[in-house]
């Protein structure tokens, strides 16, 4: 049994200060992810710090874009109607992640800063480089079915767990935070560390640091997105391919397009050449598979994983046929 402290933030600079102080403290909100490593003793927090009352929820729709209090629920973005119509793939990602009970829990902002599911990571007798640094990485050459196949370095090939994230990232997402040195706004794509030779920090985000909202741009190819999740089974497991895709068509031209995987790498992966090759052309299967096949350019697997590398291409493809049939 490990001593735990609990401290309830009655105000964001209060929380913030706290966390910032002490290397040990971390923040909790619905605490599906924190709790879960604490049970597996892979996470050893000395104070857990109850943001739950901060006013830091609510989903504001503007002309431009929509707010996201990175307290609000899973299932309360979901629901939404504003997200509903503008990001029909991040309500697909939210529905199709965790269960429904977990969805009622988990917030936002937790959801997009969970640890990876890698199973030697949750094993602490097994060597992980994410949770000892240095201690090796047992995923290589071990069972690495789910893990990553681009982005990886020696030390960690792990995926990233998030179905929201992918989905943000094909949206354009920025993520506003609070810290000991003010306020930031920092692109999705700019959020997400890979994992090179320093695999424990996953985020730019400092101790401390705490995300107050997420920001979607509204845009026309995020109106007609979609979120394909590829996975062994319907409800409840993580991905092992996903792939948002959201298109701007016009006059059957395709003149903008965001193609962004998920189960494939240490963060959500931008497919950028696919959407190069998309731009301009008809809308149709015949260039959806010649775009796809760009997908898997510098993947490769390691062993159990290897299947990965043809998945892409052609989740891809019917992901860009989902969405063009969105009308
Ligand atoms: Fe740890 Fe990453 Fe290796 Fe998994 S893949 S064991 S998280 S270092």
């Amino acid at each position: 049994m490990r001593a735990i402290s609990y401290a309830r933030a009655t105000d964001v600079a209060e929380a913030i200060a706290f966390v910032g102080a002490d290397s040990r403290a971390e923040f909790i909100a619905g605490g599906t992810n924190v709790i879960d490593l604490m049970k597996d003793d892979v996470a050893r927090p000395s104070t857990l710090v109850d943001i739950t009352r901060l006013p830091l929820g609510g989903i504001t729709p503007s002309a431009t874009s929509i707010r996201i209090g990175a307290l609000a629920r899973m299932s309360e973005v979901a629901d939404h109607p504003a997200i509903q119509a503008n990001f029909p793939a991040v309500v697909q990602a939210l529905n199709e992640s965790a269960s429904p009970q977990l969805r009622n829990m988990a917030t936002i902002g937790g959801n997009v800063m969970q640890r990876t599911r890698c199973a030697y990571f949750r094993d602490t007798s097994q060597p992980c480089n994410k949770r000892a640094p240095g201690a090796g990485c047992a995923a290589i050459g071990g069972v690495n079915r789910m893990h990553s196949v681009i982005g990886t370095s020696p030390h960690c090939i792990c995926a990233h767990a998030s179905d929201l994230a992918v989905a943000l990232l094909m949206a354009d997402a920025t993520i506003r935070t609070r810290g000991r040195n003010g306020e930031r706004i920092i692109p999705i794509a700019e959020f997400y560390l890979l994992p090179g030779n320093t695999p424990q920090r996953e985020t730019v985000l400092e101790r401390g640091e705490l995300i107050e909202a997420i920001e979607i741009p509204v845009s026309t190819a995020a109106r007609r997105s979609v979120y394909l999740k590829v996975r062994d089974r319907r409800q409840y497991e993580f991905a092992l391919v996903s792939v948002a895709a959201g298109l701007d068509i016009q006059g059957g031209t395709i003149r903008a397009a965001r193609v962004v995987l998920g189960g494939v790498a240490p963060k959500p992966w931008r497919a950028a050449e696919v959407e190069t090759q998309l731009i301009g052309k008809p809308a149709n299967v015949q260039t959806f598979a010649a775009a796809a096949a760009y997908a898997s350019a510098g993947m490769r697997g390691f062993g159990e994983n290897d299947f990965k590398v043809p998945l892409v291409g052609r989740a891809v493809a019917r992901a860009l046929a989902l969405a063009k049939d969105l009308a």
